[in-house]
């Protein structure tokens, strides 16, 4: 016997181990279906592998999921002839390499997930502790002798060298059932089983079965009687005595025989007509490839005939994968099973979707396509690019599908809206028609969204384009000074408040030949009528020697101060350039550590004051300035209009506490507090600088306390 070699599971499996052994939970059946669905995908790295070298499938050429259900030992066994595990893929897979699943699954339980959900998580596996006390994996691969995993959970499992085990390739798994588990010992249990969670499982999946057939025999036969032993032997007893006592020449005998039952139908569902499909048979086959536990939101089913020949279904899930933006995972995954004639090629293939589709689950199945492609040819291929050209296609057709109706786009939206907006940043082809999927809250559309086609259909004639605003949150800039004047003018002001919104419609540009328009960019289109104008004209005159004040005391804080008509109560606002940074992507690539300080520099767009020349404030300020062009108030109240401005605009204070004691100076005229009769902790106030002298800065107010 060999010597066993004992391991300890990694902290984050032992504790998933001992939720799964001592939660609450009775819906326990779901470890089938993983265990099933390891044993297929072992099977299917079997198949690709066989592809471009026969000789892999020489030691076990048939391709098969195996079930036994051992009542007198309590044990229920899925073994495969998949490609089978080394003594390493036993001691990393199995216990000692924690994925990021691990915890992100524990994480999603104490949030209220469901444990059904484990095998979306990458770790479905251990589901097999839901039913088993002890769980023994025996695997072969074609590279490694054959080893034995054991473990009753409890910190730790052990590997044994095994010496015959009849295992040729692939991997037994036994399970000891738990005591009260006997009901996966039942054979229509299983049966049921197989048929809810793994019917489209595209190997043949045989449960070992036992069949009692009545046949008549002469009394000759007798000698058979006492025949025990060998399960697989027929066995014979004796049925019924009466009967054959009056009849001496014949009897009734009960044979027992066991066979191989095939449990599942393997035709492939995407072989069929899809209204020969049934929505349960969809959701079902969903929930086989993609580990869901709920039903998909969407379906599409459709063949491409002529030049390039493929079927494929394609299915929209009702939420986005748990690691779908993830920033760490910059591995590009998609859910797409690629086949070639019926034989499985590969699960992430990574051309075939782009990544803004990445979350759409599936099976292409191509005729035209080599059966021995590897990875890298596929990447070039001609056909995959046309495969790949319909399924987008095909994923929009899709989502448009949806729309139609309120609820499920709206749940859709919220799931998958960065998707969407990333489609419009990437693809150029489509962006058109993606844009027809976009969504947004607009001064107009109150708590629901508006989609760009019901704004157009409300614009007014005379309106120039689609007016938008960017920002932090719909509280944050349904307020902004931006969208005075376009209010008072009736035009609808879109809001665009998620961080991707900026990146994509820097691409969309323009929507049914309306061009987008920034609110906060400069040179903002507003069209106004003569009259308007006119007045405009007039104030604009009488306010440009305050603009040349400004500009003066601002410096390079702002590009240039401009008189405009972008404001309807507000004094003044900061704008950025059209093709600079709005004050929101200044926030976001604030935000994003290691952005590259060299692009922002030339990005972060220079911005320029404007300001409104028909509010009170700036029609003083000017009189006022008029009166003393070296007024140290009306210089210091620049700074404040600066200060402000920055802050209704959206960008960020740049010194706070210089800000503050300007307001803190306001504050105490308002409360008529005589700066003379201060105490000397308040005198920074009284002897705050004019601040608009270079050489003064906080630091040397703060000096001149002491
Ligand atoms: P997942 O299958 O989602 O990766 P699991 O916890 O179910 O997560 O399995 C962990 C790993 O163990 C698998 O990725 C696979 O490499 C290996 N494995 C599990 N079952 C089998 C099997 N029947 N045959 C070969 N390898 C297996």
């Amino acid at each position: 016997m060999s010597e066993s070699e004992s391991y300890a599971f990694s902290a984050d499996i032992n504790q998933l181990l001992s939720l799964i052994i001592n939660t609450f939970y009775s819906n326990k059946e779901i470890f089938l279906r993983e265990l099933v669905s390891n044993a297929s995908d072992a099977l299917d790295k079997i198949r690709y592998q066989s592809l471009t070298d026969s000789s892999v499938l020489d030691a076990e050429p048939e391709l098969h999921i195996k079930l036994v259900a051992d009542k007198a030992n309590n044990t229920l066994t899925i073994e495969d002839s998949g490609i089978g595990m080394t003594k390493a893929d036993l001691v990393n897979n199995l216990g000692t390499i924690a994925k990021s699943g691990t915890k992100a699954f524990m994480e999603a339980l104490s949030a209220g997930a469901d444990i059904s959900m484990i095998g979306q998580f990458g770790v479905g596996f251990y589901s097999a502790y839901l039913v088993a006390d002890r769980v023994e994996v025996i695997s072969k691969h074609n590279d490694d002798e054959c080893y034995i995993w054991s473990s009753e959970a409890g910190g730790s499992f052990t590997i044994t060298e095994a010496k015959d085990s009849g295992i040729n390739r692939g991997t037994r798994i036994i399970l000891h059932l738990k005591e009260d588990m006997s009901e996966y010992l039942e054979e229509k249990r299983v049966k049921d089983l197989i048929k809810k969670h793994s019917e489209f499982i595209g190997f043949p999946i045989k449960l070992y079965t036992e069949k009692t057939t009545e046949k008549e025999v002469t009394d000759d036969d007798d000698d058979d009687e006492d025949e025990e032993g060998d399960d697989d032997k027929p066995k014979v007893e004796e049925v019924d005595e009466e009967e054959t006592k009056k009849e001496k020449k014949t009897k009734k005998i009960k044979e027992v025989s066991h066979e191989w039952e095939h449990l599942n139908n393997t035709k492939p569902i995407w072989m069929r007509k899809p209204d020969e499909v049934t929505q349960d048979e969809y959701v079902a086959f969903y929930k086989s490839i993609s580990n869901d536990w709920e039903e998909h939101a969407a379906v599409k089913h459709f063949s491409v005939e002529g030049q390039l020949e493929f079927k494929a279904i394609l299915f929209c899930p009702k939420r986005a994968p748990f690691d779908m933006f993830d920033g760490g995972n910059k591995k590009k995954h998609n859910f797409i099973k690629l086949y070639v004639r019926r034989v499985f090629i590969m699960d992430n293939c990574e051309d075939i979707m782009p990544e803004w589709l990445q979350f759409v689950k599936g099976v292409v199945d191509s005729e035209d396509l080599p059966l021995n492609i590897s990875r890298e040819t596929l990447q070039q291929n001609k056909i995959l690019r046309v495969i790949k050209k319909n399924l987008v296609k095909k994923c929009i057709e899709m989502f448009n599908d949806l729309t139609e109706n309120e609820d499920a786009y709206k749940k859709f939206y919220e799931a998958f809206s960065k998707n969407m907006k990333l489609g419009i940043h990437e693809d150029s082809t489509n962006r058109a028609k993606i844009a027809k999927l976009l969504r947004y809250h607009s001064t107009k559309a109150g708590d629901e969204m508006t989609s760009l086609e019901d704004y157009v259909s409300r614009m007014a004639d005379d309106q120039p384009g689609i007016y938008y605003i960017t920002g932090e949150s719909k509280r944050s800039v349904e307020t902004s000074p931006f969208l005075e004047k376009l209010k008072k003018k009736g035009y609808e002001v879109l809001f665009m408040v998620d961080p991707i919104d900026e990146y994509a419609v820097q691409q969309l540009k323009e929507f049914d030949g309306k061009k987008l328009l920034a609110a906060t960019k400069e040179g903002l289109d507003i069209n106004e009528d003569e009259a308007e104008k006119a007045a405009f004209e007039e104030a604009k005159a009488k306010t440009e020697s305050l603009c040349k004040l400004m500009k003066e005391v601002l410096e390079d804080k702002v590009e240039k101060v401009v008189v405009s008509n972008r404001l309807a109560d507000s004094p003044c606002v900061l704008v950025t350039g059209e093709y600079g940074w709005s004050a929101n992507m200044e926030r976001i690539m604030k935000a994003q550590a290691l952005r590259d300080a060299t692009q922002s520099a030339y990005m972060m767009s220079k911005k320029t004051m404007e300001v409104n020349p028909t509010n009170s404030i700036i029609t003083a300020l000017r009189e006022k300035a008029d009166a003393d062009q070296s007024d140290k108030t009306v210089k210091d109240l620049i700074w404040l209009l600066y200060d402000t401005s920055l802050l209704t605009s959206g960008f960020s204070l740049e010194e706070p506490a210089t800000f503050a004691s300007r307001i803190h100076r306001l504050v105490k005229l308002g409360l008529s507090i005589d700066d003379d009769d201060d105490d000397a902790a308040d005198n920074d106030m009284d002897d705050l600088p004019p601040l608009d002298d270079d050489d003064d800065n906080e630091e040397s107010a703060m000096e001149q306390v002491d």
